[in-house]
């Protein structure tokens, strides 16, 4: 449970303890579970202005970083992330359930390399992020993304922990391990973060700003990148925002709540798609290899793929630290729109 200090005193965790399994819609069990702790129980609705400022404020979205235009010419930013947590999606909550192990191992097994030789047929650079006990139990997946030399390790938990159950110790701990295990296992040490069931409990922000990351990207305040706000102060952070509509997780999940076939959900691809590329701004997908990887998704992403190409050649692939590198250095030159 967590504590959550603010201007006036202690606050609940309401909103921000909204927890979602990996980015997969919870069942209810899950929801049921989870930390949602009244600490203090006056209702919300006798809060004050200040009270309510203060409950909003742990990591707000500052200043747009949208660029004036994209390299090389590029009317929009296309950027691609794969969260890998195979196993790790029964093993967070300590489940030995052979069946969901079995799932998760089928990302590592045949999902991954179906999206690696879609993207290699485009040259398509992307962005894994990857849990570490998820890196541990295959390693082989390292070397094989690793071999085309272009795309990305980021951190996603130790073993998709829920930060928000966790004390700021412990949190901290387990991105620290986190970042030397991905940096001995990929050889470079990640920049990029991506929250565990994309949220942050009241400590993740003041934890990356002071393991130095350059971005994160696991909040939806906007479609362009943005800075964050640490209570109200810039934080020098890129926050790279996802949205539920943007994840194949909970949409192609056969056994949620909210189900679409595979080709609907390319319709909503291609839509978000074409809007970013009117307004110039970016298109960031969040897939999971043992949701896309299978025969009748991996289709949609190889049809969008296809799709994003022919529109015209002013679409910048990039991954997610290359985007918030380029944003910061237009912010630094003045290039932002
Ligand atoms: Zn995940």
């Amino acid at each position: 449970m967590t504590q959550v200090r603010m201007i006036g005193g202690v606050y609940p965790l309401v909103a921000l303890g909204l927890i979602f399994g990996c980015t997969q819609v919870p069942s209810n069990e899950e929801s049921q579970s989870s930390e949602l702790l009244l600490l203090d129980l006056t209702p919300s609705y006798e809060w004050s202005e200040e009270e309510i400022r203060g409950a909003v404020n742990t990591a707000r979205a500052g200043r747009s970083l949208q660029p004036a235009g994209w390299p090389d010419g590029g009317k929009v930013a296309v950027s691609f992330s794969f969260d890998v947590d195979n196993e790790t999606i029964p093993l967070r909550n300590g489940s030995l359930s052979v069946g969901a192990l079995s799932q998760g191992e089928y990302g590592a097994r045949v999902a991954l390399g179906r999206v690696l030789d879609v993207l290699a047929e485009d040259d398509i650079p992307a962005s894994f992020f990857i849990p570490s006990v998820s890196m541990m139990l295959n390693p082989g997946m390292v070397d094989a993304i690793k071999s085309y030399g272009i795309h990305e390790f980021g951190i996603h938990g130790w073993i998709h922990e829920t930060n928000t159950q966790l004390s700021e110790d412990v949190e901290r701990r387990l991105v620290v391990q986190a970042i030397e295990y991905m940096e001995e296992m990929t050889g470079s040490r990640p920049m990029g973060y991506r929250a565990p069931s994309w949220n942050f409990s009241q400590n993740t922000l003041k934890i990356l700003q002071d393991l130095g990351f350059l971005y994160d990207s696991s909040l939806m305040a906007d479609d362009r990148p943005y800075e964050l706000l640490a209570e109200g102060e810039p934080s020098g952070l890129v926050e790279l925002p996802v949205e539920w509509i943007l994840d194949d997780a909970p949409l192609l999940n056969p056994r949620g709540n909210t189900y679409s076939s595979p080709r609907e959900l390319l319709q909503v691809y291609k839509d978000e798609f074409d809007v970013a590329y009117e307004e110039g701004t970016m298109f960031l997908l969040t897939m999971h290899p043992h949701v896309i990887g299978h025969r009748s998704r991996i289709l949609i992403l190889k049809e969008l793929i296809g799709y994003i190409k022919q529109k015209d050649e002013n679409v910048w692939f990039a991954t997610h630290q290359e985007i918030a590198e380029y944003v910061i250095q237009m912010s630094e030159e003045g290039g932002l729109r």
